[in-house]
């Protein structure tokens, strides 16, 4: 008989047990996977709040259809058939530059014609296919790598937002390496970011397509669809409400304190990497301090639903992100009923607003009232909104979205040395090796595969 545990059901750790739970049926094995959530429900950061007809995204709105591991879950979940693609109106995105919202070029050729940057940012950015890729062993920020390749303008006016999107983080402390590794591939393999776009689209030509952005993909009830199905697995026990604060090590066998009596042949830690450093704090506190030392930005997202005529030529395709010069109060908004069908009663548009990020740390001190507040300034600044909302809801993390900064993966490789000694402990989730919903259902089926590897050696 094999015991797993794994502590956490976002979408880490339900798709780690989802993925053993498949390997260990087709070899026909004696198994269990009990899996230990803290609250009262599975998803974690995934979660698509319903109220009063309006369909919010508290957390990701969907994952991109260019990457294969979130489809491939879907399709051996045979929920496939129902993912539903972003509508094609949402294709235009909008960067606010100047007081005024300017459309993000879609194709590199169009930065020749686009407003998001000026002449000189122009010329220095077509300099980018002559200049030197930088040492490999060198862990750049974000913003040396940008200002080194495509010049400070475009860091500033692309990169910036590019980084809020993703992880509502400051691209000048962030490792490029960590948080974009296929950027620093390509400067590896093709010395210059222009050559490596031409052999792609080069080799698409023959091999098919795929765009590297992709579409945003979710479903009609929303991305939380995705979590519930895997928590429907019979053969998957969900211990809900069941705070992990302490585990042990025995004779080669692993106990979580909310079950003493069942002894585990592997722990996984799927949790968000401050909790896991204080589960293993009594193993190893160096362990402990380097997983506590990376840092989350806070946020708070805020659903806003208007009746149509209110908002009426202001809200158009997919919404927009600005960049931190502007000194704006929030990150940006998406225009969430124009992206999916279903999110906004007929009749009704829903704009979810996005605050916060690692440059704006106090928010996490704000009342809900003092931020919707100052949301709502915004909304009516920058999109000319001036009627008030027929709806709204409010969503507040002190800890959104995990900081890779420089030195993080160094910090990982460390980290992964140090827990060798402790047999059958794996760890996995959004604090490691990429944020997306993509990277974290990757990373879980890496972990699965290692798993499997460990008991076929050990078991
Ligand atoms: C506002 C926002 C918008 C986003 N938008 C997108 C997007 O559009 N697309 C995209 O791809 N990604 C997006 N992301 C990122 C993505 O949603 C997350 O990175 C991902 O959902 C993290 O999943 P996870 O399972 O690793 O962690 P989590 O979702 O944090 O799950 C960890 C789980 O562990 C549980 N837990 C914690 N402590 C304990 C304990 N002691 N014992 C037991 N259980 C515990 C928690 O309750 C939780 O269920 C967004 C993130 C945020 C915050």
């Amino acid at each position: 008989m094999v015991r797993i545990a794994v502590i956490g059901a976002g979408i880490s750790g339900l798709s780690v047990a989802y993925h053993l739970l498949q390997n260990l049926q087709r070899h026909k094995e004696n198994f269990t996977v009990d899996v230990y959530e803290k609250e009262n429900r599975v998803g974690g950061t995934v979660h698509s709040f319903k109220e009063e007809g309006f369909l919010i995204e508290a957390g990701p709105n969907g994952f991109l259809d260019s990457k294969p591991s979130t489809l491939r879950l879907c399709s051996l979940l045979n929920i496939y058939s129902q993912l539903l693609p972003a509508n094609q109106a949402s294709k235009r995105r909008y960067i606010y530059l100047r007081n005024q919202l300017q459309l993000t070029p879609e194709k590199p050729i169009q930065f020749l014609t686009s407003d998001v940057l000026s002449i000189q940012g122009k010329s220095r950015f077509l300099l980018e296919p002559f200049i030197k890729k930088a040492p490999n062993e060198r862990d750049e920020t974000i913003a040396e790598f940008g200002k080194r390749r495509i010049g400070n303008e475009a860091v500033e006016n692309l990169l910036d937002p590019m980084v809020t999107g993703v992880f509502a983080g400051n691209p000048r402390t962030m490792s490029l390496k960590a948080c974009f590794p296929r950027i620093w591939e390509l400067e590896q393999q093709y010395g210059s970011l222009t050559k490596a776009l031409m052999e792609i689209r080069k080799k698409r030509k023959t091999s098919g397509p795929a765009g590297p952005g992709g579409i945003l993909t979710s479903f009609p009830q929303g991305i939380e669809y995705l979590v519930e199905r895997i928590s429907q697995e019979n053969l998957i026990h969900i211990y809900y409400n069941q705070e992990i604060k302490n585990i042990d090590y025995n004779h080669g066998y692993w106990y979580v304190d909310k079950n003493t009596n069942t002894p585990y042949d592997v722990l996984i830690c799927a949790v968000p990497a401050y909790v896991f450093a204080s589960i293993f704090r009594g193993f190893s506190s160096s362990v402990s301090q380097k997983l506590a030392s990376i840092p989350y930005s806070p946020m708070a997202v805020l659903g806003l639903g208007y009746k149509k005529e209110k908002v009426q030529g202001c809200v158009d395709g997919f919404g927009f992100l600005i960049p931190h010069k502007e000194k704006r109060k929030i990150l940006g908004c998406l225009f969430s009923s124009n992206i999916f069908p279903g999110r906004a009663p007929q009749g009704y548009e829903l704009i979810k607003v996005l605050a916060g990020g690692a440059r704006f740390p106090q928010i996490k001190d704000y009342s809900e009232t003092r931020i919707k507040d100052f949301c709502l300034e915004e909304v009516k600044s920058i999109l000319n909104i001036r009627a008030k909302p027929d709806f709204m809801k409010m969503f507040k993390y002190s800890k959104a979205i995990p900081q890779y900064r420089r030195g993080h993966l160094k910090l990982l490789e460390e980290v992964k040395n140090e827990i060798t000694p402790y047999k059958g402990l794996f760890f996995t989730g959004n604090a490691y090796y990429g944020v997306a919903l993509n990277d974290c259902t990757k990373n879980s089926l890496f972990t699965a595969q290692s798993v499997i590897s460990y008991l076929k050696k050990h078991k």
